[in-house]
């Protein structure tokens, strides 16, 4: 069975988000990190979000929680 990686920072941009542990492409609205969306996608390193944080700095709180309201917003901003 896999060792699953810990719970990582979903990072949410204008138009692209990714995910704090891999640093691959996901979709902003996955609870996992399942897929790396695109031309050819592929599996994404299967790590839960449990958090999220902006990826661009037009990208405010309030556009955070409107699109995951069900996540808290990350405070913890090393890369
Ligand atoms: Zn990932």
């Amino acid at each position: 069975m896999p060792v699953l990686p810990p719970p990582t920072t979903l990072v949410i941009g204008a138009t692209t988000s990714h995910c704090g542990n891999c640093r691959q492409p996901t979709l902003p609205d996955d609870t996992h990190h399942n897929l790396v969306p695109g031309g050819r996608p592929s599996r994404g390193c299967g790590a839960r979000f449990a958090a999220m944080a902006p990826a661009d700095p037009q990208i405010t709180n309030d556009d955070l929680r409107h699109i995951r309201p069900d996540l808290p917003i990350a405070t913890d901003t090393t890369p």
